[in-house]
C-alpha cells in the first residue's frame, strides 16, 4: 500500500532521441475481455496471460510510481477491458493517491458498478468504444449481445456529468453508413466521437480497403453537415471538429493514412509488465520480471525510450504486422 502522495512538479525526464518528452503511460490491467470484438482479438488461437504473470495491483501501482517520479503526469487504464479485473476497483484506488490525471477507456459493459469508484479517484472523462447504434451489428462486431446494456452505461455516465468520448472504429462495409448517425448524435448531447482508422493488428484480418480514411470522413461529412475546426489539445492524436450549434463534438484518428507520431508523449505497460514506446512497437522491455527480481527500473525505462522510432515503431503496416494483437497489448 502506498503510504504518500508524491510531488510531480518537475518536468519529465523522459525524452527520447527526436526531443520529443513523454508525460503519458497507458497501463493495460489485462488481456481479457467480456466482447470478442473482429478488429481487436485475433479470430483464432487467442492465448490469454495466465494470472501469475500479470502485475498484481501493487505492482501496477508501483512500477507506475516509477513513471510518475520520471515524470509522466497522466495515466489511462486500458485493457482488455480494464474493468473485469475483480481488483479493478482497488486498483483504481491506489492508483488514485498518484499526482497524475487518470482516465480510463473501456466497453462501458460494466462502468455503472464503477461509478463511485471514478467519482473518489478524480476520474472525470471516460472513453468508450461503440462502433455501432443497431444492437444486429454490436452483436456481429463485438460477437455479444451487449449493445442495451453499453447504451445504458452511456447515458448514465452522461447524465453523471462524465466528459464522455466515444471511440468509432470506422470500418468499409461495416459501419461507415452509420458516420452521419454518430455526428447527429452530437446534437443535443455533449458528447465527443472519435473516429478512428482501422488499424492493423495480427490475427485481425486487415487490409487496406477496409480502412476508411479520414479524408473519406471529412468530405462526407462536409456534404451534409456545416461543420467547423476546432483548436485540437497538444499532443492530441484527434483531429476535432464540430457542427455549429451542435453541444458535441467529434474527431478523427488518422493513424493509418496520416500517422501523428511527431507530437508522440505516449508510452505504454502492457498487463504482463512489458513496456512498448509505440503501440506498433516490436520490442518490449520486461520491466516486471526485473521488478520482481528487485532490479531498478530507471535504466530499463530509459533504455526502452532510446529505441524509440520516429514514427508507427518503425513499422510500415505491411502484412504481417510484427505486433502482438491489440487487446494483448491494451488500446
Ligand atoms: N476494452 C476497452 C475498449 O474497448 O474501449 C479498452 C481496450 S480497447 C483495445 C481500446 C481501444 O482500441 C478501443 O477504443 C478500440 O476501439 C480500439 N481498437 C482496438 N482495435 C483496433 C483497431 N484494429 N483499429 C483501431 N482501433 C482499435
Ligand atoms: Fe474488448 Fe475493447 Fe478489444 Fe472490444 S476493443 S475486444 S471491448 S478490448
Amino acid at each position: 500500500m502506498p503510504t504518500e502522495i508524491i510531488e510531480n512538479t518537475s518536468p519529465s525526464m523522459l525524452t527520447d532521441t527526436f526531443g520529443r518528452v513523454h508525460d503519458y503511460l497507458r497501463i493495460s490491467l489485462t488481456d481479457r475481455c467480456n466482447l470478442r470484438c473482429t478488429y481487436c482479438m485475433p479470430s483464432e488461437d487467442m492465448q490469454f496471460a495466465l494470472h501469475s504473470t500479470l502485475m498484481t495491483a501493487n505492482e501496477v501501482f508501483s512500477i507506475a510510481e516509477k513513471f510518475v517520479k520520471l515524470g509522466v503526469k497522466k495515466i489511462r487504464l486500458t485493457g482488455g477491458e480494464p474493468l473485469v479485473r475483480k481488483d479493478a476497483h482497488h486498483i483504481i484506488h491506489l492508483l488514485s493517491k498518484l499526482p497524475v490525471e487518470l482516465t480510463i477507456t473501456t466497453n462501458a459493459t460494466r462502468t455503472d458498478s464503477f461509478l463511485d469508484d471514478f467519482k473518489k479517484a478524480g476520474i472525470r472523462s471516460v472513453n468508450v468504444s461503440l462502433d455501432t447504434f443497431s444492437k444486429e451489428k454490436f452483436l456481429s462486431i463485438t460477437r455479444r449481445n451487449d449493445f442495451d446494456k453499453v447504451w445504458q452505461n452511456i447515458h448514465q455516465l452522461l447524465a453523471h456529468n462524465f466528459h464522455v468520448k466515444l471511440n468509432v472504429v470506422v470500418m468499409e462495409g461495416v459501419n461507415d453508413d452509420e458516420l452521419l448517425d454518430f455526428v447527429s448524435f452530437t446534437q443535443h448531447q455533449s458528447i465527443h466521437i472519435r473516429f478512428i482508422e482501422f488499424m492493423p493488428f495480427p490475427g485481425n484480418n486487415w487490409n487496406i480497403q477496409k480502412v476508411y480514411s479520414y479524408i473519406e470522413m471529412l468530405e462526407k461529412l462536409k456534404q451534409n453537415f456545416d461543420i467547423e475546426k476546432l483548436i485540437d489539445a497538444k499532443h492530441s492524436t484527434a483531429k476535432k471538429y464540430k457542427v455549429k450549434g451542435y453541444a458535441g463534438t467529434f474527431a478523427f484518428i488518422n493513424t493509418v493514412t496520416l500517422p501523428f507520431c511527431g507530437d508522440c508523449n505516449r508510452l505504454r505497460l502492457t498487463a504482463d509488465g512489458k513496456m512498448k514506446n509505440c503501440l506498433f512497437s516490436k520490442g518490449e522491455i520486461d520491466l516486471l520480471s526485473a521488478y520482481r527480481n528487485g532490479e531498478d527500473l530507471d535504466a530499463l525505462i530509459f533504455q526502452s525510450l532510446a529505441q524509440k522510432q520516429k514514427q508507427t515503431g518503425g513499422q510500415n503496416f505491411d502484412w504481417p504486422t510484427e505486433n502482438r494483437s491489440m487487446i494483448a497489448i491494451g488500446g
